[in-house]
Formats: C-alpha cells, structure tokens, sequence
C-alpha cells in the first residue's frame, strides 16, 4: 500500500482556477504568445519526458498515461510520428499533463499495490476518477487541456476573423448555435493543432459563440 494516509484528498477546483492554471503554465513554459502551443516542447521545459510507449492505445484505449512516479508521461507514438500532425495526440498530452498540476495529490494517493502493468494503472486511475470523483477528474484534466491549447483571446481572435469575412453575418446568426460552431470550428481547428471538437467545446464554454 502506498497511500501517504488513508483519508481520501478533499478535491475541488474551480472552472476559473482551472483556466488561471493553464494559463499561467502556458505562460510559464511556452512563454510565447503564440499559437500553436507546442505542448511537447512545454512538457519538457517543466521537466517531465515524455516517453514513447507504441500499442498504448490499442492496449487502454487511451493515448497517453502518466506514470506511476509522476516522472513520465507514456504516449502512444514512435519517433516515425509526426506528433505536430497528431491533433488527438497533443490533447491526450495536456490532459494527462493536467492531472498531474491539478490533483497530483490524488495520483499520488491511488494505491499502487498488486498494479503490474501500464494497462492496471491507467484503468486504476479512471476507476477512482469514476468511482470517487464521478469523473470530475476527467472532465477538469479535459478543461485544463482545452484552455492550455486554446488561449481565449486566440480564439476570439479567430473567430472573428471568420465572421468578418462572412458576408451576412446576420443570416449565420439567424442559425441555430451548434451548426454555426461546427461550422467556425472546422474553420479555425488547425491554427491551434486541435481537432474540431476542441474547438465547438471551447467556442461554447467559454461564450465566445454565440
Ligand atoms: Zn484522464
């Protein structure tokens, strides 16, 4: 067993320290005020590796998993990968990424004990996630890692620039909300490296459309 003590880490983040941690990281850690946000590059200037482990995802259905001793971040690709293309890729790494600078605490508190493989880890950690924090540790990570990619203002910025190059701005909001999104998202997704849905969840949360 290797809890530091049995009780379970008390664990509530807000929506806004969320972003104000993403922000602050992508500040401290990309240090550009640019996109795309190259999210390997920032992993490593904080000093984790990131460490290629192929057949991750056919193994645990997920791409990326942070290692026992919080030192590593597993991600399913080979040198051969060009992990700026990987779009899925570069998500799964923020979000694993935001695990560790949210609720550290809690990783560090899951026993590890009888875990002998990358494949009872990562399906020890949904299983707390799920079972003691109705997922809410999925659902933050995934915040974490939309904001990190996605600063607001870029966004903003983005998107208007559609909107102003669309003739009848008028007729589009006449639209209902959804289809106008995926329609913006599908514009602007690779000034970010994120695939579409990224972009329809940032557009929406976050109140930039409608
Ligand atoms: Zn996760």
């Amino acid at each position: 067993m290797n809890r530091p003590n049995d009780k379970l880490p008390v664990y509530r983040l807000t929506q806004n320290v969320i972003r104000a941690k993403a922000d602050q990281f992508r500040l401290d850690y990309w240090r550009l005020d640019k996109i795309p946000v190259d999210i390997d590059l920032a992993i490593e200037r904080y000093g984790l590796d990131i460490a290629p482990l192929p057949g991750l995802r056919a193994l645990c259905a997920q791409e990326a998993c942070v290692s026992m001793d919080c030192s590593t971040i597993w991600v399913d690709y080979t040198p051969a990968n060009n992990l700026a293309q990987d779009f899925r890729l570069r998500f799964s790494l923020a979000h694993e990424l935001g695990h560790l600078l949210l609720h550290r605490e809690i990783l560090e508190w899951i026993p590890q004990s009888g875990v002998q493989s990358v494949l009872e880890w990562a399906k020890r950690i949904r299983e707390v996630s799920a079972d003691l924090y109705s997922s809410r540790l999925e659902k933050d990570a995934d915040e974490f890692a939309g904001r990190l990619l996605v600063p607001r203002n870029d966004l903003e910025r983005e998107t208007r620039k559609v909107l102003d190059a669309t003739p009848n701005q008028q007729y589009l909001r006449s639209f209902r909300a959804d289809p106008v999104r995926e329609h913006l998202a599908r514009k602007i997704h690779r000034a970010f490296q994120v695939n579409v849905p990224v972009i329809e969840t940032r557009l929406r949360i976050e109140e930039v459309y409608p």
